[in-house]
């Protein structure tokens, strides 16, 4: 053999070698508890302790999010400034008033069908009592749900309340941002093959080896485990909504958790809604525009932001899909 085939051969097994690690695994963790959702964290590892020690931190950042932002804990930073923004500006943490920038962002975007100061109302629910507010608590509390009562100063990092009454509640989008928060924590550590979800928001960073993730999307009238489609996806975030989640009925009335921001009613105009795009804050923000503009209005907002798609469950069962889902010929421009 010559000199060359032999290196040829030494350069072989050096790459089998590399190739084949001592041994690669899906680590797959599931967490209940954290923000009262369901978290789970899968990725790829050849190194099962240091994926043990990513995950920790993953759920340790969730923690983080869920002491700082949650309505049910009185010593929270949003509860703070519940308490207290109507008063005068308040400093807040960097990572707070960035998300109440992005907040207020989704609300422009969604023409106010995304609006955290919807609690100003939503205090009044309680969905595992079976609580409602009367029309007259509704009456006096809805002038102070309005995305611009919430006054952001970026020079001194403060929030102010521009009445008494403003409640903010950070649950339609905490979660998605923590999923990102998440993915960020396990990049950190080197990982690029990894799913994170909480609840409906789940986000996903590579693939499955030359196959997509499968998500499915719940059938909002059966059982958990009944999909109406599964969608592949690499890079990528889902989020769905759903009235299914947290609701009870009362005299023909179906209440549930997303409230729209103009009655103060549950917003019911479709059964779910899911949402893709690059980023779970992104899609949890927006996943509530279709209970509270209906299924046309709304789609006509996904379609216009070119960087998401949407998949709305309407009243009556019927499925309707984004552009981009669209098969090509739907899509094509009549000439
Ligand atoms: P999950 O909490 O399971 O992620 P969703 O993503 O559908 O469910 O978010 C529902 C939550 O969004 C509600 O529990 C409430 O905290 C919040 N919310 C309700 N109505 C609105 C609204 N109009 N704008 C912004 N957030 C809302
Ligand atoms: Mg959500």
């Amino acid at each position: 053999m010559n000199r060359h085939g032999l290196k040829s051969i030494v350069y072989l097994a050096a790459c089998v070698c590399l190739a084949a690690p001592v041994h690669a695994e899906w680590v797959r963790r599931v967490t209940d508890g954290i923000m009262g959702t369901r978290i789970t964290v899968e990725l790829w590892t050849e190194d099962k302790e240091k994926a043990d020690r990513a995950i920790d931190a993953v759920l340790d950042e969730m923690r983080h999010i869920d002491e700082s932002m949650s309505t049910y804990k009185p010593t929270s930073e949003v509860s703070l400034v519940n308490a207290g923004a109507a008063d005068g500006p308040m400093h807040i943490s960097k990572e707070l008033f960035d998300l109440l920038v992005t907040a207020k962002e989704y609300s422009v975007i969604t023409d106010g069908a995304f609006d955290i100061t919807y609690a100003s109302v939503g205090y009044l629910y309680d969905f595992r009592k079976h609580i409602h507010p009367s029309e007259a608590q509704i009456g006096k509390a809805l002038p102070a749900v309005d995305y611009r009562h919430v006054m952001l100063d970026p020079k001194n990092q403060t929030v102010q309340f521009s009445q008494h009454g403003v409640r903010i509640d950070l649950g339609g989008i905490a979660k998605g941002y923590s999923v990102d928060r998440g993915i960020d924590v396990l990049k950190s550590f080197g990982f690029t093959r990894a799913f994170v979800s909480a609840g409906g928001d789940s986000r996903i960073i590579g693939d499955r080896f030359g196959k997509p993730w499968m998500v499915g999307i719940r059938d909002p009238r059966k059982g958990e485990g009944e999909v109406i489609t599964r969608i592949p996806l690499v890079d990528a975030a889902i989020s769905t909504s759903g009235d299914y989640e947290r609701f009870f009925e009362e005299g023909g009335v179906r209440y549930h958790h997303i409230i729209d921001p103009h009655t103060g009613h549950s917003a019911s105009k479709v059964r779910s809604a899911t949402v893709i795009g690059p980023y779970a804050t992104r899609t949890d923000g927006l996943s509530k525009t279709a209970f509270v503009l209906g299924p046309e209005k709304a789609m006509e907002i996904y379609n216009r932001i070119d960087d998401i798609d949407a998949i709305i469950v309407k009243l009556d069962g019927t499925v309707i899909y984004s552009k981009g889902m669209r098969p090509a010929r739907e899509t094509a421009p009549a000439n």
